[in-house]
C-alpha cells in the first residue's frame, strides 16, 4: 500500500471516528479498518483475510442453547440463496438469486417494509439458460456509501446505500457466449473486483477491476492467452519452474484452445494490505474431457497474487495442472500468520477442491504443506519439491473410458462454500462434501453459448455413505481435530465467534451452533428450506448480538429441488442429481432470511 494512500485513509478514519453517526456510513471508507468493527459485517468474508470470525461473544457456548428466532423476512425468490447479508450501520443488505434484487432491511424495524429494494433494469432472462448450476448470487460488497452487486446477466451495479438509487452500471460479461456473473465482488483501494462464470460453456476467464466511483474499467486480467492479456510482466516471479516462461497461457494448450479454455473466476478474493496483494483462484479448464486439451492448460485451476492498482501478476501456483475432474481452483483463501517451523509465517490457507488443505507462503507462492482433508483417489498427494500434484494415472479420464470411484467428485472435497478461522481456537471450520463419481469422457464441439463439457458424470456418496462434513482443521498441526458427519453435502458457509461458537446450515434446513473447540452440538433450528447461504453476526441497534442466515435451497448441489430436475436422470446437473435423489423429500424451496438472538 502506498504511503499516500495510507495517509488519505488515516484522515478519513479520524474524521469518521468523530463525526459519523452509526446509521450514516462514512463517505470515504477504510474498509480494512471498518471490517474490525464487529457491530457490522461490511464484506462477504467479514475481513480482507477472509476469516469469517467475529469478536462478538454475547452468544457463547453456555447460552447458545437459548437462542430464539428474532425475526424473518421472505425474499420473494425461490431459487438457491447462496449469498450472505452485509450489515452497514443499521441497515442489512441482501442480494437475491436472479433476478438479483438488492433488499435494504432497516434493522430498527426489520419486519416493517424494506428501506428500499433495487432491481437492475431490463435483465436478460436468457441468462438463466446459460447458468450451469442454478441462478445463484454469492453476495454484495460495500464501500464509500455504495453497495455493489453483480447480476447473472453479466453486469456490475453500484447503488447508493442510503437511497437505493442506481449510481452506475457496467456490462462486463456476454451471455451469448455463455458468460454469467455469480460471485460476490470485493472492493480494494477504490476498485471493485469482479470475475466471470461459465467454465462449462467454453468462455475465457477473467478478473476485472472497476473504479468504484465511476464504474470505469481500470484493468482486466485473463486466465488464458498471451502474457499481455494475463497481465504478466517483468515483476512476475512464480515460485516453481513450471510456471516460468513466455506466454505459457498459449503454449500449454493445443492451438487456439486457450480462447475457449475456461479459467473463470466465480469464487473468492482476499487482500493483504501490508503486502498489497490480492489473491484469487481460477476455475477449471474446458472442456472437462482432458484428452481434448493436452498440456498444463495455464493459467486455469490455480491461484494468482496480483497488485490491486494495476492487476500486474506477482506470483501464480497451479493446484491442478491439466485438471481432469472439474477441480475449479476458486475456493476461499484465508490469510493467516501462523507459527510454522519455529517462526511466524505469512501464509495463505486454501481448502482446495482437489482434496488437499494447502498452506502457502503468501509472499512467494511456495507450498509449505498440502494434506488430504477428505477422500482422495484422483491423486497421490503434492510433491513439495516441484509443487506438482501427483496424478493417479488409473483415474485419468478419456473419450469412451468409464472410470468409477474417482474421489473427490467434480464439486471437489469442498466447493465455493467458505470456511471460517478463529484466532482463539486456531482452527479452521470447513463445511464440505464427501462425494465420489463415475466419469466417462465424450467428444464435444464448441458452439458459442452452449455447454462445452465432454463428460458424462454420475456422483455417489463417498466412503462412509454420508455426503457432507463440518470439520475443524488445525493448519499448524496439519490435522483434523473434530468432524461432524452430515447426511447431505454441507453447502453453506461457516461462521465462528469469540464466544467459541461455530455456525453452519444443512441442506435439509437445520441451522446449527456447535462448540468451536469440541464440535458438540449446542443448538439447532429447523428453517423452512435447505440452507446454502453464509451465516453472519452483528450487534443490533439495541446492543444485542444477532446471527443471520438465509435459507433457500438450490445451487449446484440443490439444483434438483430449485430447478425441479428429474431424479431419474442420473447425469442431470452435471451428475449431481444422482447423489441427491432424496433431497426433494427432505426440503422445499423458498428464500427466507432468519435472524436469531438470545431472549
Ligand atoms: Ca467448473
Amino acid at each position: 500500500m502506498s504511503s499516500r494512500f495510507l495517509s488519505s485513509l488515516g484522515v478519513a478514519a479520524v474524521l469518521c471516528a468523530c463525526a459519523c453517526a452509526r446509521s450514516n456510513p462514512p463517505v470515504k471508507t477504510d474498509l480494512h479498518q471498518l471490517s474490525r468493527d464487529d457491530a457490522q459485517w461490511v464484506m462477504p468474508a467479514k475481513d480482507y483475510a477472509s476469516t469469517r470470525y467475529s469478536g462478538l461473544a454475547q452468544i457463547n457456548t453456555s447460552n447458545a442453547k437459548q437462542l430464539k428466532l428474532a425475526w424473518t423476512v421472505s425474499t420473494g425468490h425461490d431459487r438457491g440463496h447462496e449469498a450472505g447479508p452485509l450489515v452497514i450501520g443499521d441497515t442489512m443488505y441482501y442480494v437475491t438469486p436472479f433476478p438479483n434484487d438488492l433488499i435494504a432491511i432497516d434493522l430498527k424495524n426489520p419486519t416493517g417494509p424494506p428501506k428500499w429494494k433495487y432491481r437492475p433494469q431490463n435483465l436478460e432472462t436468457e441468462s438463466q439458460g446459460v447458468a450451469c448450476c442454478d441462478v445463484v448470487n454469492r453476495g454484495a460488497a460495500y464501500a464509500n456509501g455504495k453497495v455493489f452487486l453483480n447480476t447473472l446477466d453479466g453486469r456490475t451495479c453500484a447503488v447508493d446505500a442510503e437511497t437505493g438509487k442506481e449510481v452506475w452500471v457496467r456490462q462486463l460479461a456476454d451471455i451469448n457466449r455463455g458468460e454469467t456473473i455469480t460471485m460476490a465482488p470485493l472492493v480494494v483501494k477504490n476498485k471493485v473486483l469482479v470475475g466471470d462464470s461459465g467454465g462449462e460453456f467454453g468462455v475465457r476467464g477473467w478478473v476485472t477491476a472497476l473504479d468504484s466511483e465511476t464504474g470505469k474499467i481500470a484493468w482486466r486480467a485473463y486466465a488464458t492467452g498471451p502474457d499481455k492479456d494475463v497481465l504478466i510482466g517483468p515483476n512476475f516471479k512464480p515460485f516453481y519452474a513450471t510456471d516460468r516462461g513466455k506466454d505459457l497461457g498459449v503454449s500449454t494448450w493445443p492451438k487456439d484452445k486457450w480462447k475457449i479454455g475456461g479459467g473463470t473466476m466465480w469464487g473468492w478474493i482476499s487482500y493483504d494490505p501490508e503486502l498489497d496483494l490480492i489473491y484469487y483462484g481460477t476455475g477449471n479448464p474446458g472442456p472437462w474431457n482432458p484428452e481434448l486439451r493436452p498440456g498444463d492448460n495455464k493459467w486455469t485451476s490455480g491461484i494468482f497474487a496480483r497488485r490491486p492498482d494495476t492487476g500486474e501478476a506477482v506470483w501464480y501456483y497451479q493446484w491442478s495442472p491439466h485438471d481432469e475432474f472439474d477441480y475449479d481452483g476458486i475456493n476461499e483463501q484465508l490469510l493467516l500468520d501462523l507459527p510454522i517451523g519455529g517462526k511466524t509465517r505469512k501464509v495463505l490457507v486454501r481448502p482446495e477442491r482437489n482434496g488437499y488443505m494447502y498452506v502457502l507462503d503468501r509472499a512467494t507462492g511456495e507450498v509449505l504443506s498440502a494434506d488430504a482433508y477428505g477422500a482422495v483417489t484422483s491423486s497421490f498427494g503434492v510433491d513439495l519439491k516441484s509443487g506438482r500434484l501427483i496424478p493417479n494415472k488409473a483415474k485419468e479420464p478419456g473419450t469412451g473410458k468409464v472410470i468409477p470411484d474417482i474421489c473427490p467428485a467434480a464439486p471437489g472435497a469442498k466447493d465455493w462454500q467458505p470456511s471460517a478461522y478463529s484466532p482463539r481456537t486456531r482452527l479452521i471450520y470447513v463445511p464440505h462434501q464427501n462425494l465420489c463419481m463415475q466419469h466417462e469422457g465424450t467428444d464435444v464441439n464448441y458452439i458459442a453459448g452452449t455447454p462445452y463439457v465432454g463428460a458424462n458424470v454420475v456422483m455417489v456418496p463417498g466412503p462412509g455413505g454420508h455426503r457432507g462434513e463440518f470439520d475443524a482443521w488445525d493448519p499448524v498441526q496439519r490435522k483434523k481435530v473434530w468432524s461432524i458427519r452430515e447426511n447431505f453435502p454441507v453447502w453453506s458457509g461457516a461462521l465462528v465467534t469469540a464466544g467459541d461458537v461455530a455456525f453452519y446450515g444443512t441442506m435439509d434446513g437445520w441451522f446449527k451452533a456447535v462448540d468451536a473447540r469440541t464440535g458438540t452440538l449446542l443448538w439447532q433450528f429447523k428453517t423452512s428450506s435447505g440452507i446454502i447461504g453464509q451465516p453472519v453476526t452483528y450487534r443490533g441497534p439495541d446492543g444485542k448480538q444477532y446471527v443471520t442466515i438465509a435459507a433457500g435451497v438450490g445451487g449446484w448441489a440443490g439444483a434438483i429441488v430449485a430447478g425441479g430436475l428429474d431424479p431419474r436422470d442420473a447425469t442431470a446437473a452435471l451428475g449431481f442429481v444422482n447423489a441427491m435423489k432424496d433431497l426433494p423429500g427432505a426440503t422445499n424451496k423458498g428464500g427466507v432470511i432468519y435472524t436469531f438472538a438470545l431472549p
